[in-house]
């Protein structure tokens, strides 16, 4: 495709899934998995963890206000469409923790090292004070387990691409 097609492509996905912001196509996918994707809704169906639902255009879209994605690739196996390319990571975007995170306004929470079975985030102890997080995001891989889980609702997932994406 045309490379200006592409980018209205693209621009198009992110203004359909509006009050979600620039979120979040499925895993192994990239912007122009709209042009493949049939909308049969397999993936959806499949997702053992519940994180696949229909976005804008009826296209899949991954959330994570409940769990994440355990990278199960059940999605993978359900598509017949050929939407997914396994050999990309899974996602483009890596956990980042906000300001408001409990721990560090030295209330005691540890949920997302909890949550996280990729070891990417971890606590350091503090002399007389809650451990604080810190994201290692070489182990991260995007896959939101923390962002379901915080209580305070203080992990987001940022990508170079949603912050160019207006
Ligand atoms: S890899 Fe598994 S958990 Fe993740 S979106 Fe696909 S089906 Fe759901
Ligand atoms: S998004 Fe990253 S830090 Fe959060 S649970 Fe997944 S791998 Fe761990």
């Amino acid at each position: 495709m045309h490379k200006a097609n592409n980018h209205n492509t693209r621009r198009q996905f992110f203004r359909s899934l509006g009050g979600h912001g620039p979120l979040q196509r499925p895993p192994w996918t990239d912007h122009d998995f709209t042009e493949r994707c049939v909308r049969c809704a397999a993936c959806i169906e499949t997702c053992p963890e519940g994180v696949l639902f229909h976005g804008g255009g009826g296209y899949p879209e991954i959330r994570f206000d409940q769990a994440g994605c355990s990278l199960c690739r059940a999605c993978v196996e359900a598509c017949d469409a050929g939407v997914f390319d396994t050999q990309r990571p899974a996602f483009p975007w890596r956990a980042r923790i906000e300001s408001h995170c409990l721990a560090l306004a030295d209330i005691h929470c540890q949920s997302c090292q909890d949550a996280c079975e990729w070891q990417a985030i971890v606590f350091s102890p503090q002399l007389g004070r809650p451990p604080k997080p810190r994201l290692n995001g070489e182990a991260c891989t995007g896959c939101g387990a923390c962002q379901a889980l915080c209580p305070n609702h203080a992990i987001t997932m940022t990508s170079e691409e949603m912050a160019h994406a207006e």
